[in-house]
């Protein structure tokens, strides 16, 4: 099947491998179609006749799309996505083929559960899982396969994946906002959705460097490499013109996601040399968690095409900075508002403040869940190390609206820049100004006009996390929000004591200034009060906390059991995660770098006996052998403690004890051996060093 895929044409091919609704409304009855439509928008079961319609229409438009398998494509907690594939046919019993495809495969499927990891649930319950399909997002062809988007839950209904609680945990902002919109005389709105953009930034480096580094094949980040003459310093790359290689590329990528139906949009440079971001249209949360991995997948696969290889990692480099993931993220109703527009009427003003406290509350009270929610070994490295936002979580929403809700707050009147004086309730909000001139870059949670923009997460994490849990909190604020107002005799009265109470008690969250700045961290921990969890370690165990467990299982996102077993996973893979890297090190220091450095000392020496035996002095190379002979030592004895500690690790009790051993016992060796290691580098013949330097990696992609 070819497609047109010239530019000029993007209206004819976007989303052509995509069931969209509009192949719907063309291949499905009328009955059927709209059956579809009410399970899509409001979330009601489908009756099994009209899934056996729906999945014959599937299987032929997929076949007429050169589609011979199909598959269940679900998120498990490994982060990433898993597939297996099933042909079509079923034999006719002549010895031939038919073509059949039912109902009931495409609602259900049954993987063999056993090797994903589940946290101990599988201990304790039933091995086997089963996937159900998400008709709210669409089935797509990819590589010849009919994919349906799927959730995955073992027989007994605890959660082995990522995209049911996030289902779960739109279900409850749902319910909740939507009485919150009827509070203000809402009778129209009958779904509210949280709608999320991700900005998704990566790294594009050559393909035949990245081939001759083990750790980056391996652990996806350089685990050895001296810093480059030339880092970010010049911040020429931001936003820099783009270079032909990379634009080559960043056109592929973009036809082949608007094929998927995914709103690629924007594409830039990033700070970094060799950084890129891209950036969707946003969409439903579940849709944009389902993009974002399809889209992580497609930028690894183009870039092979393109001699390039794409990473995904948060630290790739040291030195530079890292790459993020911005979780852009709003409500929507289907009466078309935007719920974080601030809007032009009194009304509005007063229903956009509503949630905007919430938001505020639900943040200041449940911070340790959205920074854990963030929590990777990989992202350790960004986070509060000045280059991402630091560790604390605050929320940033600029000093026009923080002038609104002091306002609010001391029951005054409020002068805006026209010098009209206005009062909250009464008249429509000023306009205050949406645009980005006041931009802050530096805060982790932050108001960006119609959205909040939540910065922590890392580059290949998967979204659904974080907003399962940003999902959850809000409910809940939203929830006591409506609990209290529901039951006051006067509305008004009764919401303008709950504003002034919220924002007393919690605008300790609100900071605008430079979160980057060791003023903040100070102030936020001694003055405010607000937790600094640095690492993964750290903050992991709030997962488990009382109010954690209470908050999910009062909305019933997680049962504590659930709770439980994905901290324990979290834990594990922090721990693997450092294990590989740590067992990566130590190999490629004995197989390559400690021969490389005796090597190279012994031709170093060589040259000492020669000039000597002519009479030239050889201070100089004498001086240059001894310092690196003194670099392998240490190079050699940080090996030998990496690998003690390794095994010690093995010795030590799975779970926190574990991970806090991997923390401060085994990341602090390898800093010494990459210290020791990267001073090496700096010394030794680029001919004979057998890494390509970080030169070739960051800067040779023309
Ligand atoms: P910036 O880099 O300045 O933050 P971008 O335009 O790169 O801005 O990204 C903004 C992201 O926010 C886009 O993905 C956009 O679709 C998304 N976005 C815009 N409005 C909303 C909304 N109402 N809900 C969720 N995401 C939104
Ligand atoms: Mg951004």
């Amino acid at each position: 099947m070819t497609e047109k895929t010239n530019p000029e044409f993007v209206s004819d091919f976007f989303a052509c491998n995509v069931f969209s609704d509009q192949v719907m409304r063309e291949r499905l009855p009328k009955n059927v179609y709209k059956s579809v439509q009410r399970t899509r928008q409001l979330g009601t079961p489908l009756n099994p006749e009209i899934a056996d319609v729906v999945a014959n229409a599937m299987k032929d438009w997929a076949i007429e799309k050169g589609a011979t398998h199909y598959t269940h494509w679900f998120q498990p907690m490994t982060g990433v996505t898993a597939e297996k594939h099933d042909a079509f046919l079923s034999p006719d019993g002549d010895g031939g083929v038919i073509m059949e495809f039912s109902g009931k495969e495409l609602v259900k499927g049954e993987p063999d559960a056993s090797s994903f990891p589940s946290g101990g649930l599988r201990a304790t319950f039933e091995a086997r899982g089963y996937t159900a399909w998400d008709p709210t997002s669409c089935a797509f062809i990819k590589d010849n396969s009919l994919y349906i988007p799927t959730a995955f839950c073992s027989y007994t209904g605890e959660v082995l994946d990522k995209k049911t609680p996030l289902l779960r945990s739109m279900e409850v902002v749902n319910e909740q906002a939507l009485r919150i919109l009827r509070l203000f005389g809402n009778t129209t709105a009958t779904r509210v959705t949280t709608t999320v953009g991700s900005e998704q930034e990566y790294f594009l480096i050559d393909k035949g460097y990245y081939d001759r580094r083990d750790d980056l094949i391996i652990a996806g980040r350089t685990l050895f490499g001296a810093k480059p003459p030339k880092g970010q310093e010049l911040e020429d790359h931001y936003y820099g013109n783009i270079k032909q290689r990379v634009s080559a590329y960043m056109k592929d990528l973009d036809e082949e996601l608007w094929k998927l139906g995914i709103y690629a949009k924007t594409k830039h440079n990033e700070v970094a040399p060799s950084q890129h971001e891209l950036a969707p249209v946003f969409t439903t949360t579940n849709i944009a968690a389902d993009h974002n991995q399809l889209t992580m997948e497609i930028m690894k696969k183009t870039a092979l095409n393109h001699g390039l290889v794409c990473l995904l990692h948060e630290k790739p480099f040291e030195g530079v900075n890292g790459s993020g993931k911005h979780n852009n993220w709003s409500l929507s109703s289907n009466d078309g508002q935007n719920l974080l527009d601030p809007g032009d009427t009194p009304q509005n003003n007063l229903q956009f403040l509503t949630f905007l406290c919430a938001i505020i509350k639900g943040v200041h009270e449940y911070a340790p869940l959205l920074r854990l929610s963030a929590a990777s070994a990989g992202n350790d490295h960004r986070l509060g190390a000045n280059e991402a936002p630091p560790a604390v979580v605050s929320v940033f929403i600029g000093s026009e609206l923080e002038a609104v809700l002091d306002a609010v707050e001391n029951g005054k009147k409020l002068k805006s820049t026209a010098n009209r004086e206005f009062e909250i309730g009464v008249d429509a909000l000023p306009n205050f100004p949406k645009d980005t001139t006041d931009r802050n870059r530096t805060s982790p949670f932050a108001f960006t006009g119609n959205k909040f923009e939540f910065r922590m997460l890392g580059s290949s994490d998967s979204i659904s996390c974080t907003n399962t849990i940003l999902n959850t909190i809000v409910a809940n604020e939203l929830c006591e929000f409506a609990d209290e107002l529901e039951k006051a005799e006067d509305f008004k009265k009764s919401l303008k004591q709950l504003l002034v109470r919220t924002i007393k008690e919690h605008k300790q969250i609100i900071f605008n200034g430079n979160g980057y700045s060791d003023e903040w961290l100070e102030e936020a921990v001694n003055v405010r009060g607000l937790p600094n969890l640095v690492t993964t370690v750290d903050a992991l165990p709030e997962y488990v906390k009382p109010e954690s467990v209470a908050l999910f299982e009062k909305f019933k996102v997680y049962t504590e059991t659930e709770i439980r077993s994905r901290t324990e996973i979290l834990l594990e893979n922090y721990s693997k995660v450092i294990n590989i890297e740590a067992l990566t090190m130590a190999d490629m220091s004995r197989k390559k770098i400690i021969p490389a450095c005796i090597s190279y000392t012994k031709s170093i020496c060589d040259a000492v006996l020669s000039k000597r035996t002519i009479g030239i002095d050889a201070t100089v190379e004498k001086k240059l052998a001894q310092k690196l002979s003194e670099l392998t030592a240490g190079i050699v004895a940080s090996t030998e403690e990496l690998e003690k500690r390794i095994a010690e690790a093995q010795k030590t009790e799975p779970g926190l004890t574990l991970s806090r051993y991997y923390k401060d016992e085994v990341l602090p060796v390898m800093e010494t051996l990459r210290a020791y290691a990267d001073e090496a580098e700096m010394n030794i013949s680029e001919d004979v060093w057998p890494l390509p330097s970080y030169i070739k990696l960051l800067f040779s992609v023309q």
